[in-house]
Parts: structure tokens; sequence; C-alpha cells
């Protein structure tokens, strides 16, 4: 409406505010001023840096700050290096869009799962809408997990048609996180609504 193009940025209290990394020109991925941090991408479980390009926790180091340095500074925003130059020529490194948090992250069946995997594949149903819950439990001492998803008005009442979409998320979702979730298409108001951060997954396994 203002006739201006917007630039996504990255930024937190905790360095100098907005602007730790900024999107040039190309808008594909925002460059770190690596002269001022050092940036690193760590598994959020094991601590060890991981791969060039896959999505960990970013972890920074200030180069220039004299009163309050901080050393590998966990950020808890799950991100990623972009791998390659950019065009525009800066050679600075580029992150990727922040994907979610390490502390939303959940480990079932040996498997680390961030809810933002579950949401990535949930969006792509136009029958479902956009409040969802995860819950994991022991059953037979084993671990569960079960999905409830709210239908949207988009969704049919059709039963035969709903159990199709709830089979299609079910195998979509395994071919993402790699185990079987219980999936359950709930009404669209039915799962509580939060104030705030919305609450994603509920743990009420016996052994966390
Ligand atoms: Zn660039």
């Amino acid at each position: 409406m203002l006739g201006v193009k917007a630039y996504n940025s990255f930024g937190m209290t905790e360095m100098n505010g907005p602007g730790v990394a900024f999107e040039c020109q190309e808008q594909n991925g925002m460059h770190f001023w690596e002269d001022c941090y050092l940036v690193e991408i760590i598994d959020p479980e094991t601590g060890e840096p991981v791969p060039e390009g896959e999505i960990g926790e970013l972890v920074l180091t200030t180069l220039d700050r004299e009163m309050m340095p901080l050393i590998r500074y966990r950020t808890r925003d799950l991100t990623r290096i972009l791998p390659g130059k950019c065009p525009c020529g800066r050679t600075h490194i580029r992150i990727d869009r922040i994907k979610g948090r390490s502390d939303d992250m959940f480990i079932i069946k040996g498997v680390n799962i961030f809810p933002m995997q579950v949401e990535k594949i949930l969006v792509q149903f136009p029958e479902l809408g956009s409040n969802y819950l995860i819950t994991l439990e022991t059953v037979n001492n084993q671990d569960e997990m079960i999905v409830e998803v709210e239908l949207s008005d988009l969704s049919t009442d059709n039963y035969i048609e709903l159990e199709k979409i709830r089979k299609d998320i079910t195998r979509q979702l395994k071919d993402e996180i790699l185990v079987t979730p219980k999936v359950k298409l709930v009404k669209k108001g039915s799962l509580p609504q939060s104030e705030g951060k919305a609450v994603r997954v509920k743990d009420l396994r016996d052994n966390k």
C-alpha cells in the first residue's frame, strides 16, 4: 500500500537489537555481519556443529563488544546457513528465516522432532485449520505421538472423505518425521486456545 519494499531482518536484544543479520536486494536469506559476530549452527542435543546447510540452533559470539561480550551464546533460534554465494557480491554468510525454537524440540523413539516439521505438513491441507496439538504418551511402555488438528471451514462432513484426508496426513507426517503418529481430526474451536505463544506439545510420558 505504501509502495515500499519490505526487507526481513534478524535481531535479538542480547546482541545489538534488530539488524544482526539483514536481507540484501536479492532477498534470499539474511547476511550476517560476520565482522561483528562469529556464527555457529549446532545440534541442540549434542552441542556439536551440524553439517553446512542443515538446520540447527544459532550460536553467536560477539567480536567487537567491549563492555558485555557474549561467548557462544545459545539463541535457541533454529535456522541454517544457506550454501553458496549470494549474487549481490557480499561474502558474509546468509541465514535462512528462523524456523522455530530449539526448546520446542522433543525426542520420540530416538528421533529429534520439531513442531515446525509437523506444521509444515499440516498447512498443506486446506481442510485443516491452524490450531493443532501434539500429545506424547506412554502406552504399554512405548512412546506414542498423537497429533490433533482442527478442521477448517473448507472441510467436509463426509466420513469417508475425512478418513482419506486423515490417512494422507499420517503418511506425509511419517515421511517427514520418520515416526507414525496417531492423527485425530477435531472440530474447529475444540482445541485449547492459548494466549500469546501457542502451546504445541504436551508431554505426558512417564519418563520424559
Ligand atoms: Zn546478498
